[in-house]
């Protein structure tokens, strides 16, 4: 859980910079990101009145992805803009938190706040769907699985053998 002490903040305008073990987000493996390779880097610049408090900044975490052509693991920068919205004081109907995107209900007795679940969907929206260690990437020879990135296999004029046009077609 990545969460800010609400005595942290003052009343007004101020900014504060947080690195926060990646593990606290809960990111499943089914995310698509194979290892995280940083602290997650979080800049907020706070605005608090009475009754709202208003976050905005950046957070950035290190990640292994897997190429989707050549299966090889590569190390990219997420990065995310944020821009919370927390309500002070406010019970949630049920005690159903947060149902608005951008939005961070306060219960009157918490005493921070947890904005674990806007940091991790902010980051995830920048994870690819066909995460490519390079657009240039030449992927796997379909035939015999070398990486065309590192040498060309001697079936590669197999390829464009109509025998595989059936095989191919089928991916
Ligand atoms: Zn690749
Ligand atoms: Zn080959």
């Amino acid at each position: 859980m990545i969460r800010i002490d609400l005595d942290r903040i003052p009343e007004g305008s101020s900014h504060i910079e947080l690195l926060e073990q990646a593990g606290d987000l809960e990111i499943g493996e089914d995310s698509g990101i194979a290892a995280f390779e940083s602290p997650v880097a979080l800049e907020l610049d706070i605005t608090r009145s009475a009754g709202e408090i208003v976050l905005r900044g950046t957070a950035g975490v290190d990640v292994t992805l897997d190429c989707a052509r050549c299966l090889k693991q590569f190390r990219v920068r997420l990065e995310a803009g944020l821009d919370i919205l927390c309500i002070l004081g406010r019970v949630a109907p049920d005690g159903a938190e947060g149902c608005r995107e951008g939005v961070i209900e306060i219960p009157a007795n918490s005493r921070f706040i947890d904005i674990s679940g806007e940091v991790r969907s902010e980051l995830m929206i920048g994870v690819p769907v066909k995460p490519l260690c390079s657009d240039a990437c030449k992927g796997l020879c379909p035939v015999c699985g070398a990486d065309l990135n590192e040498a060309r296999c001697s079936c590669e004029t197999e390829r464009h053998d109509g025998r595989w046009d059936a095989l191919n077609k089928l991916k």
